[in-house]
């Protein structure tokens, strides 16, 4: 169905509101749903109602900008894709994991095809069948007849559909259980598997969204890395330190010619259930801005002993130095040596 003939059907043109084309809609569903209407070509009319009026909502909700409302019908099949943003811990993406997903969606109502209200035999009460209503305007001088709102003018009685308590919709609750594959990324979208609900086929989409985490940061080149700040005594000592991984709390041993470690296989996976990669560990060496007393000694006593150790050293840098600076300073207290 081309979209000028579908304006046509509900009687409107592009400019009709949202709210009109619904309008629109429902009436001439009123008119024409088979259950009431007698004529031989009344179903025939409501599915090209029906026709028009989906044709012309998914032409919109196509336009409509990242639009939160995300259900579309189809426009020939009852099928519906619910999507759903799903959240996942940085962990969850990299082991993948076994979500339980609740929710609902709404469809239209199929006791009374949308309308909110069924259409019985008798007389509507509020015109007596007439279709029209009386209406004063001006200071109860002019009289206009207007088109009876309880019946939209047919003068039949209308009752509330009980299915859907008069919206025209109705809601379906879901409960779908979802393996998260390890290595599934921010802004990944699954598809599961149509499900059925009532007489209807829903399909589920799911749009990965991985929430920022306290301790690791994933670049977007697929790196997990983490920086952390480490004792600097410890550093300089080349101690172990306990270093956070996404498999829990590691031992690690520092190294003072290095600041940057690579923990192979402990990062976040290379592609969607593929080899995990490399995480890396940047520690920040922290020194106290002061040492007390106690600490200041023992770095005297540790300084006189890396001095003597290197003065007695022949290879050390330090003591060759040293032995430098001795035999310069000596010899210019020696006037003889030279004149
Ligand atoms: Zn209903
Ligand atoms: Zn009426």
């Amino acid at each position: 169905m081309d979209t000028q003939a579908a304006y046509e059907e509900l009687g409107l043109d592009s400019s009709a509101s949202d709210g009109q084309i619904k309008a629109a809609w429902r009436r001439l569903v009123a008119e024409w749903h088979p259950d009431r209407n007698a004529a031989a070509d009344a179903g025939r009319r409501m599915q090209l109602i029906n026709k028009a009026y989906q044709h012309i909502r998914q032409l919109r909700d196509d336009d409509a900008p990242d639009s939160p409302a995300t259900e579309k019908p189809g426009p020939d099949s009852p099928k519906k894709t619910h999507t759903r943003k799903v959240n996942l811990s940085l962990e969850e993406a990299i082991l993948g994991c076994t979500r339980t997903l609740r929710g609902q969606f709404s469809h239209t109502c199929k006791d009374c095809v949308g309308t909110g209200q069924h259409v019985l035999a008798k007389r509507c009460s509020t015109c007596r069948g007439s279709g029209a209503v009386r209406k004063g305007a001006l200071f109860g001088w002019l009289w206009n007849e207007e088109s009876c709102p309880d019946c939209g003018g047919d003068g039949r009685q209308r009752e509330q559909c009980t299915a859907c308590n008069g919206s025209g919709e109705r809601a379906v609750a879901y409960r779908r259980q979802v393996r998260f594959p390890a290595g599934v990324r921010d802004g990944h979208v699954l598809s599961l598997p149509t499900s059925h609900h009532d007489d209807l086929e829903m399909g589920l989409e799911l749009q990965v969204k991985i929430e920022p985490h306290p301790i690791f940061t994933l670049d977007d080149d697929g790196v997990l890395r983490c920086e952390m700040p480490v004792n600097g005594y410890a550093w300089m000592a080349s101690r172990w330190v306990e270093v956070p991984t996404p498999d829990g709390v590691q031992q690690m041993r520092l190294n003072r010619d290095a600041l940057v470690y690579r923990l192979r296989g402990h990062g976040f996976p290379s592609a969607p259930r593929g080899p995990r990669g490399d995480y890396l560990v940047k520690v920040v060496p922290v020194f106290p801005k002061h040492e007390d007393p106690a600490q200041d000694a023992l770095l005297d006593q540790l300084i006189a002993s890396s001095t003597r150790r290197a003065a007695a050293d022949r290879t050390q840098p330090l003591g060759q130095w040293q032995r430098r600076i001795k035999r310069w300073n000596s010899g210019k207290k020696d006037p003889a040596r030279d004149q």
